[in-house]
């Protein structure tokens, strides 16, 4: 049952019985306590993920496919896109109404952002994962693992760009940020919060994604690099980059987009070699935005013809950046690409 209501969506789940396909990739949700090495090291496969939580066969029947059981800091652009393929390919299956990827936490905002981009499944595409090890007290893997199955499984979820479904709430792939470093309320989208979460009798969406932005490609272009700006800085990092020579940079500056003079001129340098340069900025929310006309803002940038994030987080710029480089390297058209301004 779906009830739509000005501000709602609430989907009543049914006796739906739909086919998930859960593709897993390791992090906290598949690690135990190793007394020797005395941390959480992976330690859970994809099946007894899944073996411990019983009540996923009430919502669905699901199928395993393990990728990997690697800590997401392991994981690579060219694997988050191999993962979005491995998704797609999953979802053709007529018999298959959605997926779901777990995965650390610590890149888990990366792999939903390439899930969202390069899928072109029209089934919903979830991402979870836990921050407490299966050995632990109070283990959030399993809930999450449940609530992620329940939104994959729900019709209301497709169309939507990739989910990342964390402690009963859902998030955009495009807006979601790790915000703690340890709690189990860790993802947040600042700017725009939830886009739904998860109750014990359904599922409620508030309000949609924004803008799902889709760059399905075969493959991604390596040797984009992401440099922080801060009070000081100087050029020296911006020439060395230039001289390797880099594919992209993305600078997070500071503001809504602004940097200090020798980082301009850094920047300026790096332009001069064709490198496309992206700028972001280190604020979790609001977009750059030409506001200043002083020496290093954003404003004062534009004769570089810098190609702005808008809302993006520097980390998931730098990955459209990557995506977008294997379908041009023209500036102007990189520079369209990017052209949309609101996630
Ligand atoms: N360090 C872990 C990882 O990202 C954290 C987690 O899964 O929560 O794999």
């Amino acid at each position: 049952m779906v009830e739509k209501t000005k501000r709602n969506i609430f989907v009543k789940e049914g006796n739906w019985m739909k086919k998930i396909i859960i593709i897993t990739t390791g992090g906290t949700i598949a690690m135990k306590y190793d007394e020797t090495k005395q941390g959480l090291v992976p330690a859970v496969s994809g099946d007894d993920l899944v073996e411990a939580v019983p009540a996923l066969r009430q919502v669905a029947e699901v199928e395993v496919v393990e990728y990997a059981n690697v800590p997401s800091g392991h994981v690579t652009p060219a694997m988050m896109l191999e993962i979005a393929h491995l998704a797609d390919q999953y979802a053709s299956r007529p018999d298959v109404a959605g997926i779901v990827v777990t995965h650390g936490t610590d890149t888990m905002e990366e792999t939903a952002y390439v899930l969202s981009l390069a899928c072109t499944t029209t089934k919903p595409v979830c991402i979870t994962g836990a921050m407490r090890g299966a050995s632990d007290m109070g283990y959030d893997g399993l809930a999450n693992l449940l609530g992620a199955v329940r939104v994959a499984a729900c019709p209301e979820a497709a169309g939507r760009g990739a989910l990342l479904i964390f402690n009963d709430e859902i998030h955009a792939a495009a807006q979601v940020t790790k915000g703690h470093t340890v709690s189990c309320s860790t993802f947040i989208s600042p700017m725009w919060g939830p886009v739904g979460y998860i109750y014990f009798d359904g599922i409620v969406f508030r309000r949609s994604s924004q803008v799902v932005e889709k760059l399905p490609t075969e493959q991604l272009t390596e040797g984009v690099e992401l440099l922080q700006v801060y009070a000081g800085m100087d050029g020296r990092m911006y020439h060395y980059l230039a001289d390797r020579p880099v594919q992209g940079l993305v600078v997070e500056a500071v503001g809504c987009g602004n940097v200090p003079p020798k980082v301009m001129e850094g920047i300026a340098y790096v332009r001069s070699k064709g490198v496309p340069v992206v700028l972001a900025t280190r604020v979790p929310a609001g977009r750059v935005a030409p506001v200043y006309s002083y020496l290093g803002s954003a404003g004062s940038m534009e004769p570089l013809a810098l190609l702005l994030a808008g809302e993006l987080s520097g980390p998931k710029a730098r990955l459209k950046l990557m995506l977008a480089l294997s379908h041009t390297h023209d500036n102007d058209e990189l520079q369209k690409i990017f052209a949309e301004p609101l996630y």
